[in-house]
Formats: structure tokens, C-alpha cells, sequence
């Protein structure tokens, strides 16, 4: 796991993999799973700097320290990140776990086809989240409008990124997804690993795909397959 971006949220992945390796197995089973933690200032100015082939090189080393530990797959916990996903997952032979592939399978499950995405300004505007869900998967996704957006992201490396959950950056929010359904999303992707730790489901009636728990049990499932 490509974790530490931030650890607010990969604290609730290490939970909910352990919690779902537990459900499974029972007693006093929890997961195998190797961390590599970030800096996540060295990284978020890197991104500042729009500097994503040096992102590449970073990750891509520290995948293929993972693979060479014994890892059976990669995750990347954060979903910005998976824009520099086709470098990284080049660099090993061992499977990256999608963190959109996961989300757009319980999209389709669903039978969602419409969806609103919130998240970085990377994740929202750089288009390979949007391609990745559109163009393997046949969903079709909108972002928040350019105002609303730039507080989305605000929020996240100002407060969420550093463990602040405010309720009116929450209103703020549940305002944002209102207006997505509004324009025809039948649910919306919270699409940072950190926007759960805000917004949760019994905060609004529009239906939520919390990309951190998604991803977390697509793990718990690669992991324990064809495990009794
Ligand atoms: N965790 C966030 C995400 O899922 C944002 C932090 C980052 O830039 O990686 O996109």
C-alpha cells in the first residue's frame, strides 16, 4: 500500500482491511499488509508544482520495494494519485487494485450510470478519473461547477488533510452534491479518501460511494480469494 496521502485516511483503510480480513476468517486473523508511508507535505508540493513525473519516479521505486517484500498487489490509497496509476503500475508485475475500477463495480452493481465526483481539483478536473469511469466502465460523471470546486479542494488540504471536520465545510459540501443530483447524478463518488471523514451517508438522502471503503473491501475480496 502507496499510503500516507494524507494518514488521516490511510489510518481508516489499516481499520476497515483489518475489520474485513476479521469478518472473514474470525478469531484473531488480520491482514497482511506492507505501508509505505509518505511524507505527505514532500508530495503535496510536488503537486503544487504540477512536477508528476518526479511523482512517477518516487512511487514507481517504492512499488517495486513492495513487490520485492513479497506484496501480491498494489493499492495507491489516495485517488489523485491515480493519475500517475499507468507509471506506477508499468514499473511492477504485480496487480494495481484500481481505486476507480473498485468504485464504477459497485456503480454498475447498482445500476448507477450518472454520477457526480468530488475530490481534488486533480481528481476532478485532469480528466483520467473521468476517463478511467467513462470510457471502461460506460459511466458517465460530473463535476461540481469552477467556484464550488475550488472549495472542495480547499477543504481538503486545509482541514481534512489535517484531521478538521467542519460543519459548515460539511454544509458546504452536502450543498455541492444537492446541486449534482439537481443536474442529474444518481449518486456521487466521494471520490478523496479523506471527503468520509466529513460527509457521511446520514448526512444527505443522495446515494454516497466512499471510495476509502470501496477500495478497502475490493483488497479484503483480492486478498482472500478462493480462501475458505
Ligand atoms: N487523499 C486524497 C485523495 O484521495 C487527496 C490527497 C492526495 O493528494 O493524495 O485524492
Amino acid at each position: 500500500m502507496l499510503g500516507g496521502m494524507s494518514w488521516e485516511s490511510t489510518v481508516t483503510y489499516y481499520q476497515l482491511i483489518n475489520q474485513g480480513v476479521k469478518d472473514k476468517l474470525g478469531g484473531l486473523h488480520s491482514a497482511k499488509m506492507i505501508i509505505d508511508s509518505v511524507d505527505f507535505a514532500q508530495i503535496e508540493l510536488l503537486q503544487r508544482q504540477g512536477d508528476w513525473p518526479a511523482m512517477a519516479n518516487v512511487f514507481s521505486e517504492k512499488a517495486q520495494q513492495l513487490q520485492n517484500t513479497g506484496a501480491d498487489f498494489l493499492m495507491i490509497c489516495t485517488n489523485t494519485m491515480h493519475k500517475i496509476a499507468p507509471e506506477i503500475s508499468a514499473s511492477t508485475n504485480i496487480p494495481l487494485l484500481h481505486i476507480a475500477d473498485a468504485t464504477a463495480q459497485q456503480l454498475t452493481q447498482s445500476g448507477v450510470n450518472n454520477v457526480g465526483l468530488l475530490g481534488t481539483r486533480f481528481t476532478m478536473e485532469d480528466g483520467f478519473y473521468q476517463a478511467r469511469l467513462s470510457e471502461e466502465h460506460g459511466i458517465d460523471v460530473l463535476i461540481p461547477e469552477q467556484q464550488e470546486r475550488d472549495e472542495v479542494h480547499r477543504v481538503i488540504y486545509e482541514e481534512l488533510c489535517l484531521g478538521q471536520f467542519l460543519n459548515e465545510s460539511r454544509e458546504a459540501y452536502i450543498k455541492v452534491l444537492e446541486k449534482l443530483h439537481k443536474r442529474g447524478a444518481q449518486a456521487v463518488i466521494l471520490g478523496c479518501t479523506e471527503i468520509a471523514l466529513l460527509v457521511k451517508q446520514e448526512h444527505t438522502l443522495i446515494p454516497l460511494y466512499d471510495t476509502t471503503r470501496i477500495h478497502a473491501q475490493a483488497a479484503v475480496n483480492l486478498a482472500l480469494e478462493g480462501h475458505e
